[in-house]
């Protein structure tokens, strides 16, 4: 069971940021309305993950925390077949395999929470508590079991900058949900959560930023886009700029992002790229979510017609 457990951390907690994509589309999941996460040092001290939504039930914390089936994990094909699936009930118990977890949770007003410690995958405590309605889960010293792993962490700033572009793309695609984002006591994000993407396009970018940003919109028998992107005569020298939603989920699409440059094509620099936040809308058969267990990335069965559609629009 340990073992099974820290081989699956090694596949869902790559680095803090794994940590911090999986607490919080937890809590996505959950139905909150906000959304705080608190970050020290990169991660590697301290990861909080505060959400308003429905809460796990007092009966269901211990469960929460454990394989649901270990039996899995017994041949390489086996392994395989997990990578493929991707990681249904994988995350927090891989998370509290490689660090120290304690965890809140109510799913009422009343108050009635329970609290649940759980050290390098062990137990050490489970009570009745006092909260609000949601989740808060704390993960203090990651990888502090794993010395090896704890070794491949790159520097502070390098980790945040993980975390931070990851928050910013769940922040993008939900633009419903109030985020905050503090690091070391510095609030990097606080949007709204009333629905308006270029608020949150404002609080990532800048004002002046998304003042200039120019709305699309597309139509099409088997899409619809909406969103905003830079003026030619405002480009970046990151192509990380390239934020693209599909479904309600930030997704990672080497093809679309072909499609965007594009669009823009003669009127981009060398080596600057726009800045873009697309909202792709499309019939769930249309896009296989499942290619890569993180399911960032994505694959498009008419993916041809998608990208026209697409460097058209913009
Ligand atoms: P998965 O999300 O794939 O179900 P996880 O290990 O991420 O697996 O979470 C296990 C379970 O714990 C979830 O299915 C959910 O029931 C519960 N859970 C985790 N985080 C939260 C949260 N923030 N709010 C409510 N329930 C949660
Ligand atoms: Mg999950």
């Amino acid at each position: 069971e340990q073992l099974a457990n820290q081989i699956a951390a090694g596949e869902v907690v790559e680095r803090p940021s794994s940590v911090v994509k999986e607490l919080v589309e937890n809590a996505i999941d959950a139905g909150s309305s906000t959304i705080d996460i608190t970050v020290e040092e990169g991660g590697l001290n301290l990861i909080r993950v505060t959400d308003n939504g429905g809460g796990i039930e007092a009966e269901d914390m211990e469960t929460a925390f454990q394989r649901h089936a270990t039996s899995k994990l017994l041949s390489d094909k086996d392994l395989f077949r997990i990578a493929s699936l991707g990681f249904r009930g994988e995350a927090l118990p891989s998370i509290a395999a490689v660090s120290r977890v304690e965890c809140i949770s109510s799913t009422g007003e009343d108050g009635l929470a329970r609290r649940i410690v759980i050290e390098g995958g062990t137990m050490s405590a489970a009570e009745p508590a006092n909260a609000p309605q949601g989740t808060d889960m704390i993960i203090r010293d990651l990888f502090y079991n794993t010395p090896a792993r704890l070794k491949y962490m790159k520097s502070i700033q390098t980790e945040l900058g993980h975390i931070s572009d990851y928050v910013y793309r769940l922040a993008l695609a939900h633009p419903g949900t109030a985020f905050t984002l503090k690091h070391n006591g510095n609030t990097l994000l606080r949007t709204l959560g009333n629905g308006d993407r270029l608020q949150v396009i404002a609080a990532i970018y800048g004002t002046n930023t998304a003042k200039a940003m120019l709305s699309v919109e597309g139509e099409h028998p088997d899409y619809d886009l909406r969103g905003f992107v830079s003026r030619p005569d405002q480009t970046r020298a990151n192509r990380n700029a390239m934020t693209t939603i599909v479904n309600g989920r930030y997704i990672r699409s080497f093809v679309l992002n072909q499609a965007i440059m594009q669009a823009f094509h003669t009127l981009l620099p060398i080596n600057r790229y726009p800045l873009t936040v697309l909202d792709i809308g499309m019939h769930p058969s249309l896009v296989d979510v499942n290619v890569h267990p993180s399911k960032m990335e994505v694959r498009f069965s008419k993916e041809a017609e998608l990208k026209t559609f697409v460097q058209q629009a913009v």
